[in-house]
């Protein structure tokens, strides 16, 4: 392949369409196809990373194997196309204004006015073909994120417009997403909001080569027609996206709508004969018709808000289908758990995960939960602070430690079962100074852990400060907490598990950012095996 492509998706009328899924949808067909892809998404806001960012602003933090703090659209890349995204594969705005900031003082600019453009634009440009260098890829698919139209979306426009001038047409196609609203009192679909957001396009100078509709209908050969003759398409190039009841199902729809084989075309790229997808298809068949049916309690804090554990929730959805169970995930907020109303919350469930978070709120629920999945022999998975609550209750239900604590959450406990790691004690700033990424572990091999992942050596992605506090490991062992998974190199504990139990694992890391449609989490898959039984 002589040159990297560049297709970009843009987004109108409306957030929150689905660019990061028609993104993945296609990526996948042109994977299919035979061809080497990659997602980018670029991010309008100014925060450098999505790290500092509350869930309930954002939803989930996505955590690459390198150690970015990314969107949650990433996470749908590697779940679609089972291919790892690095720091490169997520740019804001914060990001480019710091690396222009930081040359201007070290005087790379010396006597140079620096404006958005052309700096900050040729910044977002050398970031966008940053990810195409280096011959990994045939094809980068970049997403802008926000919504045509944002103040803070147009130097990302603007970029986007100097590429295609720059590239030419073959090497460089945007695709425009839009909505099509279905008005019941007049019994119509719309398309003047899409014909209003492709002209916006238009004035900042882009005429999308491709657009996909979003409804909630069918869209007729006439409206199509109208559609692709006012905003300047070809007909084949208008691109129906109906809803349907499951992300997955999107490729399928693209498929037959023939959006690989338009964007191969534009591109003057080779199109092979039609994927037959058959792996996709089976997970999708299995996901459909499931032989269990089981309730699962996902308690956090975040529970109001879906995207908040994204990649947990989908976890589910892959283990589920290799399950061939229908996995009901109930959202129980942590907060609202006391030692009074455990048992009514928490009795319907086959199995209980306690999620990942920060800080103190909800805290205490979470212990609660651990010594009711822990004492009532139901299925347990921690995660990061779940597993860090459950070494809390273990110790201070078990181990008689009163008043056991992470130092997370007091400081001046007499038992920190959970401490800052050595390593963190000296840092202030909270961007990106987790300990974060992909880290070695070693599980002992006579543990559950190990018979689920059927090896000794992993790698697990991890985003935190605290830890389990070696000084207490021989405790915990002898009494029947026992570590089962560490870090060869800094000694840390990452895998608690409770043997006498029916299945009970802590995790350090998080086994959830690398479930993927075509490889489910072991951890996850094991879990709900054994909540089903
Ligand atoms: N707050 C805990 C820590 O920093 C757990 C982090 C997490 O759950 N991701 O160690």
């Amino acid at each position: 392949m002589a040159e990297v492509r560049y297709v970009f998706v843009t987004g109108g009328v409306t957030s929150s369409l689905g660019k990061g899924i028609i993104s993945s949808s296609l990526a996948k067909l042109l994977q299919a196809r035979g061809y080497s892809v990659t997602i980018q998404k670029l991010d309008p806001y100014i925060n450098v990373d999505p790290g500092t960012l509350n869930p309930y602003e954002h939803g989930e933090c996505f955590v690459t194997v390198d150690g970015a703090e990314t969107d949650l659209d990433l996470g749908h890349y590697e779940r679609f196309l089972n291919v790892p995204t690095s720091q490169a594969n997520n740019v804001t705005t914060g990001r480019v204004y710091q690396t222009v900031i930081e040359k201007e003082r070290k005087g790379d600019y010396l006597g140079k006015t620096v404006q958005i453009i052309p700096h900050i634009t040729d910044e977002i440009k050398r970031r966008i073909k940053l990810v195409g260098s280096g011959n990994k890829y045939d094809i980068v698919i970049t997403e802008i994120g926000g919504t045509v139209g944002d103040i803070e979306s147009l130097p990302y426009i603007e970029s986007v417009r100097q590429l295609k001038w720059e590239m030419g047409s073959q090497n460089c196609i945007v695709i425009h997403l839009t909505l099509v609203p279905y008005l019941p009192s007049s019994g119509e679909l719309k398309t003047k909001p899409t014909q209003h957001s492709v002209k916006m396009l238009l004035e900042n100078g882009i005429q999308p080569d491709v657009l996909v509709l979003r409804t909630e209908r069918n869209l007729t050969a006439d409206i199509k027609r109208k559609v692709a003759l006012f905003c300047n398409v070809e007909e084949e190039a208008v691109v129906e996206s109906v809803d349907v009841s499951t992300i997955y199902e999107v490729p399928l729809k693209m498929l037959e709508e023939k959006l690989d084989v338009t964007v191969l075309r534009k591109m003057a790229l080779p199109i092979s004969k039609e994927p037959p997808l058959k792996e996709w298809r089976d997970f999708l068949i299995r996901l459909k018709n499931p032989k269990h049916s089981i309730r699962v309690g996902l308690v956090g804090k975040y529970v109001e808000l879906p995207d908040a554990y994204k990649s947990i929730s989908e976890s589910f959805i892959h283990s589920g289908a290799m399950n061939e169970c229908h996995v009901d995930v109930m959202r129980i907020h942590s907060g609202d758990i006391t030692n009074e109303n455990v048992d009514e919350l928490l009795k319907d469930l086959k199995g209980i995960l306690v999620a990942p978070g920060f800080g103190s709120r909800g805290i205490e629920g979470k212990i609660i939960t651990a010594k009711y999945a822990r004492e009532n022999n139901i299925p347990f998975l921690g995660i990061c602070l779940g597993m860090q609550c459950a070494v809390v209750e273990f110790a201070r239900n078990v181990l008689n430690l009163e008043g056991a604590h992470s130092t997370e959450i007091n400081r001046k406990t007499r038992y920190p079962v959970i401490d800052l790691m050595e390593e963190q004690k000296s840092i202030i700033d909270k961007g990106g100074t987790m300990r974060l990424g992909g880290y070695k572990c070693i599980i002992s091999n006579n543990s559950l852990t190990y018979r689920i992942y059927g090896k000794s050596e992993i790698v697990e992605r991890h985003r935190h400060r605290y830890e389990f506090n070696n000084k207490y490991f021989d405790d915990f062992k002898k009494n029947g907490m026992v570590p089962v998974g560490i870090n060869p190199d800094s000694k840390l504990v990452e895998i608690v598990e409770i043997p006498s139990h029916k299945w009970f694992i802590g995790v350090q890391f998080h086994p959830e950012y690398s479930s993927t449609v075509m490889s489910p989490h072991p951890l996850f898959v094991d879990f709900i095996r054994a909540c089903i039984e």
